[in-house]
């Protein structure tokens, strides 16, 4: 499951493969289109050219063919006409023999010879003689005609009933001479020169044609299906073409033809048209064939430009993913984080920082490898967290820092589920010193998130968690303390390179109960900043001590301290003692001891008038090695005294076993000695102590009667108000030179 309120950053959407994908088709699509039309437009036009050449030829051979007939009809024309005349030219009286004679020479078949009263008078065969024309007659027709001379077309002998062309002509005494051919024979001359005789011929070797021929009025004389001679063509209605040279695209008793119209002359005579009718079936499997092609090659360039499209799509998915992922838990990283923040719209959303504390210990004493194992243990928690509640994001941002990204209002349930989730998981790791966490929480509340400033409230937050409480919120007030302890920090930074006037000591009298002399001086560390004015020494040792500059402030301190006690040692011969507060950092540092014994030579003084305020929070270190510290310091003269006790963890038996000089009675103990109640408590710590070897200083002496009662119980010095406050250098050393001492 994955949160709604934030958008997946899934690396690379999904619409930039589909849209080139969707491109790339559409423009194969396109070029298959336009390859494919342009082929198929290109192959048409060649069939249509060729289709006209056929045409052309064709009609040019329909044109050859009617001209050699008609050449053929004047042969005929001229051979009847060539043998009326020379028989009009004869001067010998004609017989049946003679007519026979010129019908060989001449060759024709048959000659008959009328007189002015069209009775049949002479005949080549000797048929006919005597035979009578009657009214309507060709002969007759002839001879009312006035013609000279007339050829028939081809007509039946009325008697014989045979087929006969036959010529007429007249003589100059109106006698008449018929001349005959027998139809059989010119048939078989006409024959050749027949236009469907033709076409037959010329289909034989065309198989993808058709030829249709029509006369003028537009009926067919003959065809490549004979069946349809004779039948007169409409072609608008039929859809052919009308026009010469044109061509057009019909389908006929199921196939596919274009057909085209050609005009036949017969010198320069229009004599009628061809209709072509050419078949495209081939023509048509072969462009399907060529359109499978291309689309076939373009369908297979088209699948390898979706893989490769696919394929650098998922590698770049790949290098998204692991630019947005954190390698070693596989949690969306900081990259992540600020993008999606930024472009997220949900308001209000909080940010939580989930720190396991000590990790950086976990490290170093179990290794890498095992922090490593812990680390993805808790993404192992927080990835199902992240699966059991709704809008809920988990991220790793840095070695040890988990972020939880969550709707606001939400904040409460989750934050709950996650601490419980963590404390199960802190036990688990018992074994390592436990497992802590702290958490930081900052909220944004409008839109326009900017992540980094939410990471740097959390952290903020993060940062000022503590053992008391480990989850903490941000406020700008923490904000403000960070800066003011930055700045306390620069100043530290200062006073340790030297500059001066920052770091100073005030003195505060410690004074003796019985006497009233002065005892010693506790030197109080003066922080003193130009922006932030006096800083408390509680506030800045205290960051000292986190910021680790310690060392080198007390190191700082001593030196001021030491001046102070050199000055004393020099002018005053009393045993007046200087107590310097050192943390328990310093005290475990190794060199320590040796480094005071070197300060003590350089400065020439005495060390046994230093005492060194530790507090009880040293005997939490390893106390075997506090016990030879405090024995070599012990053996350098040095005065050990335990600062603030009764307040901390130190029990008198350890107290005893211990090379410590000085208890310092806490405030917490005397202030309530002015008034009434039970005092014993105190009279009995001092008893103690006593018993144990060790003298008494209370500290917080305000009262007069505080310092009685003090007195009472045998307390042995005493610091206060009531003595004095804490002195400048000038006004401790003025207290010396003027022997003050402090009586009631
Ligand atoms: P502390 O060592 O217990 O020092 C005594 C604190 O009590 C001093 O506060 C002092 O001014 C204050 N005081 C003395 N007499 C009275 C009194 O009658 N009434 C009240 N209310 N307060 C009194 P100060 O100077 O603010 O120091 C606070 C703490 O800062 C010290 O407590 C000590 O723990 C730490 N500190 C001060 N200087 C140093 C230093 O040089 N090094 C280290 N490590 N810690 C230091
Ligand atoms: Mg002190
Ligand atoms: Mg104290």
């Amino acid at each position: 499951m994955h949160s709604s309120f934030l958008k997946q950053r899934s690396g690379i959407s999904k619409r930039s493969v589909i849209i080139p994908i969707i491109l790339i088709l559409a423009l194969f699509f396109a070029a298959g289109f336009y390859m494919i039309t342009i082929a198929r437009e290109f192959y048409y036009q060649e069939k249509v050219k060729e289709a006209s050449l056929l045409a052309r030829s064709y009609a040019e051979s329909l044109g050859i063919i009617i001209d050699a007939e008609y050449q053929l009809d004047q042969q005929m024309h001229s051979t009847l006409n060539v043998a009326g005349a020379i028989l009009s030219k004869y001067a010998e009286p004609f017989t049946d023999e003679v007519l026979a004679e010129f019908a060989e020479y001449l060759e024709v078949d048959v000659i008959y010879l009328y007189n002015q009263n069209l009775e049949l008078t002479h005949s080549s065969d000797s048929n006919f003689i005597g035979w009578q024309s009657e009214e309507g007659h060709p002969t007759q027709n002839f001879h009312a005609s006035g013609m000279m001379s007339f050829v028939e077309e081809i007509r039946r002998n009325t008697t014989s009933g045979i087929l006969y062309k036959y010529g007429y002509y007249r003589f100059p005494d109106n006698r008449m001479v018929q001349v005959g051919l027998l139809a059989e024979t010119i048939s078989e001359l006409y024959a050749q020169f027949d236009s469907q005789y033709l076409i037959n011929e010329l289909m034989e070797h065309n198989i993808h044609a058709q030829i249709v021929f029509l006369d003028n009025a537009g009926q067919i004389i003959a065809s490549s299906s004979p069946d349809y001679n004779e039948i007169m063509v409409n072609a608008t209605k039929h859809n052919l073409p009308v026009m010469f040279g044109e061509y057009r695209n019909i389908e006929w008793e199921g196939t596919p033809y274009l057909v085209y119209r050609m005009p036949i002359r017969v010198k320069d005579v229009l004599s009628g048209s061809l209709l072509l009718f050419y078949d495209m079936r081939v023509a048509e499997n072969l462009l399907s064939g060529l359109i499978l092609v291309i689309s076939i090659t373009l369908g297979l360039f088209f699948l390898l430009f979706s893989y490769s499209i696919m394929h650098t799509h998922r590698k770049n998915q790949h290098i998204v993913t692991i630019a947005y992922h954190d390698e070693l838990t596989g949690l969306p990283n900081h990259r992540y984080f600020n993008e999606l923040v930024s472009e997220s719209h949900s308001t209000p959303l909080t940010c939580l920082i989930l720190n396991p504390k000590n990790f950086k210990a976990i490290n170093l004493m179990y290794g890498y490898a095992y922090g490593n194992e812990v680390l993805i243990h808790i993404s192992d928690i927080l990835s199902a967290l992240q699966n059991r509640q709704e809008n809920l994001q988990v991220f790793r941002i840095s070695d040890d820092r988990f972020i939880i990204l969550m709707h606001s209002h939400e904040r409460q349930k989750q934050t709950d589920a996650l601490i419980a989730s963590m404390q199960l998981l802190g036990s688990q790791y018992q074994d390592v010193n436990s497992l802590d966490f702290s958490i930081g929480i900052a909220s944004s509340y409008t839109a326009g998130h900017d992540p980094s400033l939410l990471i740097k409230q959390a952290s903020i937050a993060l940062n000022a968690t503590s053992e008391e409480s480990f989850v903490q919120e941000y406020d700008s007030s923490m904000e403000e303390l960070l800066l003011h302890n930055d700045t306390i920090e620069q100043e530290l930074k200062r006073a340790i390179r030297g500059e001066e006037g920052i770091l100073s000591l005030a003195f505060q009298p410690i004074v003796n109960a019985k006497s009233t002399n002065i005892y010693g001086f506790e030197a109080l560390a003066r922080l003193e900043s130009p922006k932030l004015g006096t800083i408390p020494p509680l506030e800045f040792i205290s960051l000292a001590e986190q910021r680790h500059l310690i060392i080198p402030l007390g190191d700082k301190i001593i030196d001021l301290a030491t001046d102070f006690l050199h000055t004393i040692q020099e002018h005053f011969d009393e045993n007046i003692h200087v107590a310097i507060n050192i943390s328990a950092l310093q005290v475990i540092e190794k060199n320590f001891t040796s480094k005071l014994q070197k300060l003590a030579e350089r400065k020439q003084i005495n060390l046994n008038q230093v005492e060194l305020e530790l507090t009880e929070s040293l005997f939490t270190q390893d106390l075997h090695f506090i016990a030879s510290q405090l024995r070599e310091l012990r053996q350098l003269g040095i005065y050990i005294s335990i600062d603030d006790f009764g307040t901390g963890f130190s029990s008198l038996s350890r107290l005893g076993s211990l090379e410590i000089d000085i208890l310092k009675l806490d405030r917490l103990f005397v202030t309530p000695l002015g008034e009434t109640g039970d005092r014993s408590l105190v009279t009995d710590i001092i008893s103690m102590a006593h018993h144990l070897g060790k003298q008494v200083i209370a500290e917080g002496v305000e009262t007069e009667a505080q310092r009685h009662y003090l007195k009472e119980a045998h307390c042995d010095f005493l610091q206060g108000y009531l003595l004095s406050k804490p002195l400048a250098y000038s006004d401790a050393i003025l207290l010396l030179e003027q022997e003050t001492t402090y009586d009631t």
